[in-house]
């Protein structure tokens, strides 16, 4: 284990260990034949897709996802070879042939798709691996049941001639992490047809798949041969009502602390930050804290977001700004430098990335993966 480094300005510590355990524990909750696909788009929620994905399947994960090519290439090139590599968010014009070179696993969910797959596979005289993509109901990406049969058959034609093999047929729930939903029963309703249609046409895909990390954790019957957790590798529920992350054996993987960089006296009575919509209540102790909106501190969580500092947990007071914002110590004089912890796993009295998307009125998902680029990485557990 890596010593825990100095504090600096700002940095988001990136408890690996932690990773490779989630992984573990999500491996232990599918029956032994269901392969792990771990989800490292946009830059793995944040956590830094290239050592995300490494760790993931050093702990059993034999399938990494990305949304697009260039993150899938990315991997690639910095070395990431003895894994399939899936992504499914392709744009016209987007180079089908280096994924082709690159042997990834290359979502189609249209016959535009097919069209620039096969085109690619003739030039570079080889088999593309796709995987058809189903829209059973989300209504986003994927295939309509009704433009299916003419899809898999166009797929079945180029297989023929040798220009691409279809390894797998997927889909994607729209209420997975709202158990019970009926909308769940009726996608993989329309998810076994479109299988079956398919299969019986001809296609013998490697895998079929539809889970993502709430129907990984609830719904077993959705396993089909492999899942596509995201969110709850990093150690985060995909929804309250899920569970908490405890609850669920998972342990946040991402914290982000920062050094105080000011702590003064006030009196009673001063504005606090932009638009001065804290003012102090009498004589007190401001904290300044180095995180902004740049560095994804989210403005909606102005006056709510809550801060571990110096044994207590404050409140963001005021509005956060692009670089900074203030606590109100209420008295208490911890020294400059002094840590301030945002969020991590929660067992040392400091909040969670659920607590601030509370505060900010949205998912736990955004507010790990909008951590910015000006906040360092700093990984634990190597
Ligand atoms: C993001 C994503 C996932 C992972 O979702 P989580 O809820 O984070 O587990 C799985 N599949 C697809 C297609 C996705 O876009």
């Amino acid at each position: 284990m890596t010593e825990t480094p100095q504090p600096r300005r700002a940095r988001a510590e990136i408890d690996l260990g932690a990773l490779r355990a989630n992984v573990r524990t999500l491996r232990a909750r599918v029956d032994p034949h269901v392969q792990i696909m771990a989800v490292v788009k946009a830059d793995a929620y944040g956590h830094g897709a290239l050592r995300c994905a490494r760790a993931a399947v050093e702990a059993g994960a034999t399938w990494v996802g990305t949304a697009t090519p260039q993150e899938a290439l990315a991997l690639r090139a910095a070395g990431l070879l003895d894994v399939r590599i899936m992504c499914w968010l392709w744009t016209p014009g987007d180079p089908w042939a280096e994924g082709i070179e690159a042997g990834l696993d290359m979502s189609v969910s249209g016959l535009w798709a097919l069209t620039e797959v096969v085109e690619a596979a003739r030039e570079t005289g080889r088999r593309a691996r796709i995987q058809l993509k189903a829209d059973t109901g989300l209504g986003r990406n994927g295939c309509q049941p009704a433009d299916w049969p003419e899809l898999v058959t166009e797929a079945l034609k180029a297989e023929a001639q040798g220009l691409v093999k279809v390894t797998g047929l997927w889909s994607h729930f729209a209420c997975a992490d709202e158990p019970g939903h009926p909308s769940i029963a009726a996608q993989l309703d329309v998810f076994r047809t479109m299988l079956d249609f398919a299969e019986k046409a001809g296609v013998e895909p490697e895998v079929r798949h539809i889970a993502n990390s709430p129907a990984t954790l609830t719904l077993p019957e959705a396993h089909f041969d492999l899942v596509r957790p995201g969110i709850a590798m990093y150690g985060v529920s995909p929804a309250p009502e899920v569970g908490t992350s405890a609850e669920l054996g998972l342990r946040p993987v991402m914290s982000l602390k920062a050094s105080v960089a000011l702590v003064k006296d006030v009196p009673g009575g001063h504005g606090v930050s932009y638009g001065h919509h804290y003012v102090t209540s009498g004589d007190t102790t401001l904290g300044l804290v180095p995180l902004g909106y740049a560095d994804g501190i989210p403005r909606h969580a102005s006056g709510r977001g809550p801060v571990l500092v110096d044994g207590r947990v404050r409140t963001v007071a005021g509005r956060v700004a692009m670089d900074q914002f203030v606590v109100d110590l209420g008295g208490d004089r911890p020294a400059p430098g002094t840590e301030a912890v945002l969020f991590g796993p929660g067992d040392r009295g400091e909040p969670t990335a659920q607590d601030w998307a509370d505060a900010a009125d949205t998912i736990a998902y955004e507010i790990v993966t909008r951590i910015g680029a000006r906040v360092p990485r700093v990984y634990l557990g190597e």
